[in-house]
């Protein structure tokens, strides 16, 4: 069964998960009298703002002159699954194939260096190239499905559902929005568990990193932006806040760090972040200088989750380019206005 693009897409929409370990409690939108965190002139308002070898059996007719062929261990049957071929984006997820016979499912992967897949089957690419995920009765390992996986990397823009992805990265920004309808319940399962691993490992390094604004819906930010437009108007409204739809906190795949203020700049957390938010997924978003690029001002605090093969593949363009402040935008070569 062949599945298409936007199948594929559809499916990974829904596999958001509602991770409620994040509450909105500390979200509730800024009031005016809250001016703690917040310098307009310093621009500095951000809480607003709101990815075997046992070679018995080969399929030739996978087979191209770039990619690796399938390889598979045994032969699996007497499982129907909902697809049995799958391409995925490095970074990206398909949601678990159904499973249409009743059995004790354990899922594995080929290779899981080319796709993983959970305890339930959902499918993560990692890194480009073919691979088998997978399933077999637990109480008999000759019956079980598999599913031919293809891990592209990906190029060009996608949209389906109103998401727009870039090489498999979901995109929120001034030029691409999210539905309204859009809601993850909170930071995904994986954002929050990288995010746990970062604040681990700054911690081995003696520097202290804590989650002040996670997940944001369409709804807080309407408020959140509302309330701005209220007191400052549109025009100065949009230099610092999001509007409803444009935030990329509504991804559950932004977190803002320690001080969401200028205070936070040049601290040796701001520096370690810099320094090491890359090797657990994490980039910078906004970075020093790329105001005219992001459409947002420096914001030190505010990173976001691309998974970890996505990020390391980011800071060696960045590298390449000799650019420690490279944007996503540059990386994708999207632009972000209000259109
Ligand atoms: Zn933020």
């Amino acid at each position: 069964m062949k599945v298409t693009k936007s199948k594929i897409f559809a499916a990974a929409v829904a596999l958001l998960f509602a991770f409620s370990a994040v509450s909105c409690g500390k979200e509730v939108p800024k009031t005016n009298q809250d001016s703690t965190s917040f310098n307009i002139s310093g621009g500095t308002v951000e809480n607003t703002e709101p990815t075997t070898t046992s070679a018995d059996v080969e399929e030739p007719e996978m087979t191209t002159e770039t990619a690796t062929a399938f390889v598979v261990g045994k032969k699996l049957s007497g499982v129907t699954l909902s697809y049995e071929e799958a391409e995925v984006y490095i970074g990206q997820t398909l949601t678990y194939p159904v499973v249409y016979d009743t059995i004790e499912e354990v899922w594995s992967s080929s290779d899981e260096k080319i796709a993983t897949v959970d305890s339930v089957g959902n499918i993560t690419g990692k890194a480009e190239g073919k691979c088998i995920i997978s399933v077999v009765d637990k109480n008999d390992d000759t019956k079980g499905a598999e599913v031919k996986v293809t891990v592209k990397k990906g190029t060009g823009i996608e949209t389906t559902n109103g998401l727009t992805y870039v090489g498999g990265i979901l995109i929120a920004n001034k030029s691409y929005s999210l539905p309204e309808s859009y809601n993850p319940g909170g930071l995904t399962s994986e954002t929050y568990s990288a995010f746990q691993e970062l604040v681990e490992g700054a911690a081995k390094d003696g520097i202290s990193i804590y989650l002040s604004s996670g997940f944001r819906s369409y709804e807080l930010q309407s408020q959140i932006y509302n309330n701005y437009v209220n007191a400052y108007g549109q025009a100065t409204a949009d230099t610092f806040s999001a509007r409803p739809g444009y935030s990329e906190h509504q991804t559950g795949m932004a977190i803002d760090v320690n001080i969401i203020d200028d205070s936070f700049t040049g601290t040796p957390e701001a520096i370690w972040l810099e320094a090491h938010c890359n090797e657990y997924g994490f980039i910078l978003r906004y970075p020093y200088g790329k105001q005219d690029i992001t459409g947002y001002k420096y914001e030190p605090w505010h990173i976001r989750y691309i998974g970890k093969d996505n990020a390391k593949a980011f800071r060696e363009e960045a590298d390449r380019r000799d650019d420690v402040n490279l944007t996503l935008e540059e990386y994708l070569d999207i632009d972000s206005h209000y259109n």
